[in-house]
């Protein structure tokens, strides 16, 4: 590179090759592994059959008399109905389907946790952990940390139990009771212009850089927004390269709508200005920071409308909504990780995984994380089954990590202003050009440590205490 200055644009992908030496092996081996591949999918593919294809889902009266199949995009707003017998009957009928095919996923899981553990050990990897973190270049203490932080902390996630046991006013709470809004169905519409308006003025903080491209976003057709026949569910942000970033989402005028608008934008700028700064090789960031870019969006989008609204009853939403994120994001997603690993050290063990085990252990650890003001019913042991999720190999403790990162980093965006905007705006257009941890400590974060975690989680206690005031 020193001789051939042109090289230099391919020096972060030299460098990964190089740092990757110790896990890469000889062609021949290469090839072999490489054409194992397709073997080893197929347990992903079975389980992605079994669940969208083959399973046959229960049938269950909705909260207006009328007979509804219960589909897992269903499930979760079913869960959310005012009506308890809804609720109990969709998660007794759902829970009890995948009970009726308990071995054949565990046996699903069970091959994809071996599947990970064969590629770790082939590659000189003490675990699959470690071999998952390593190819995102992300220290295995993270992960641990992560854990521990959430443990140490996990008063917080009973406070908020006991509090919407109270608000909710039952003797028992039981595990289908966790989803549905404390404070009421959130019925205010909300336009797509409405939205747009209220994103750009709570992003203002980032300045005006930032809020120029936001804005040029919105005019320019970036965005493919309604629902439509054949169009797939869900919201995405994808770029591409010399042009520009495009998203595609269903809005359906309400809170949680505006919220993904402000989510998949923090996606979109962050390749846009990343693509912009970086040639083609660099500019492509890792999955461990995407979702900071876009869940800060959210978290500055959360701040303003909390400051702008003096309805209590709006105020009220806009907190379950925020205390709902830290339940299903920092708690439920490390919840998630710490079954992840604790399996495939059972693997790694040489243990079973037999259907048996894995509910034994997913029980348990829901009892640890709900503690005791909720009733765990036995059903929720079977949950893990229903959890795409645990087919990507250790991704999921990114989405509580990246959401802590979010909340420190907005707080000093609101604190600081410029300085803390600048560090910013700079990892928003550093692409991959740095690890990630570098990346994050560079904008102020510091992910090596517990200490963001535990920050956050002490925001969840204000936010528990803020909630019990307004309802008082
Ligand atoms: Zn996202």
């Amino acid at each position: 590179m020193e001789e051939t200055p042109e090289l230099c644009k391919y020096k972060v992908t030299i460098d990964e090759l190089r740092r990757m030496k110790p896990h890469t092996l000889s062609p021949e081996m290469e090839g072999l592994l490489a054409s194992s591949q397709e073997m080893a999918s197929a347990v992903e593919k079975s389980f992605s059959l079994l669940s969208d294809a083959d399973f046959e889902n229960p049938t269950v009266r909705d909260a207006s008399g009328e007979m509804v199949k219960v589909s897992s995009g269903r499930f979760i707003p079913m869960l959310e109905s005012q009506d308890v017998r809804v609720r109990k009957e969709t998660f007794e009928a759902y829970y009890a389907r995948y009970e009726q095919y308990k071995n054949t996923f565990a046996s699903l899981y069970d091959g994809k946790a071996k599947a990970n553990f064969f590629y770790a050990k082939a590659r000189n990897y003490n675990s699959s952990m470690e071999a998952a973190v390593d190819a995102n270049h992300v220290p295995k203490e993270v992960y641990y940390n992560l854990i521990e932080a959430v443990h140490e902390n996990m008063h917080y996630m009973h406070e908020y139990v006991s509090l919407r046991k109270k608000l909710m006013g039952v003797d028992e709470l039981h595990m289908y009771d966790v989803y549905v809004p404390v404070v009421g169905d959130d019925t205010e519409h909300i336009t797509y212009g409405q939205a747009q308006e209220e994103i750009v003025n709570a992003l203002q903080v980032l300045g005006e850089d930032y809020v120029n491209v936001l804005k040029e976003g919105f005019a320019n057709r970036w965005i493919d927004k309604y629902e439509n026949e054949g169009k797939r569910s869900g919201a995405y942000s994808d770029d591409c390269y010399s042009v520009h970033p495009y998203v595609l989402m269903n809005y359906q005028y309400n809170l949680d709508s505006e919220f993904t608008l402000a989510h998949e934008m923090g996606h979109a700028l962050h390749s846009y200005f990343s693509s912009k700064r970086n040639n083609i090789f660099d500019s492509d960031y890792k999955i461990f920071v995407a979702e900071v870019a876009s869940t800060c969006n959210e978290a500055l989008l959360m701040d303003y409308l909390r400051k702008h609204t003096t309805d209590k009853k709006k105020k009220a939403h806009l907190v379950n909504y925020f205390m709902q994120q830290f339940r299903s994001t920092l708690y439920r997603q490390t919840m998630f990780a710490e079954f992840e690993l604790l399996t495939h050290q059972m693997v790694e063990k040489g243990e079973a995984l037999t259907a048996e085990a894995l509910k034994k252990l997913y029980y348990e650890l829901n009892v640890q994380y709900y503690g005791e003001d909720v009733v765990v019913d036995p059903e929720i042991a079977i949950e893990w089954a229903r959890i795409p999720h645990f087919y990507y190999n250790f991704y999921v403790y990114q989405y509580a990590t990246s959401f802590a990162a979010s909340m420190a980093l907005s707080k000093k965006i609101l604190e600081e202003g410029k300085p803390a905007v600048d560090r910013y705006l700079n990892f928003l257009s550093s692409g991959c050009t740095k690890p990630p941890i570098e990346l994050l400590k560079d904008a102020g974060v510091d992910m090596t440590t517990k200490e963001p975690i535990c920050e956050a989680l002490k925001t969840f206690g204000a936010l528990i205490q803020e909630m019990e005031e307004l309802l008082a």
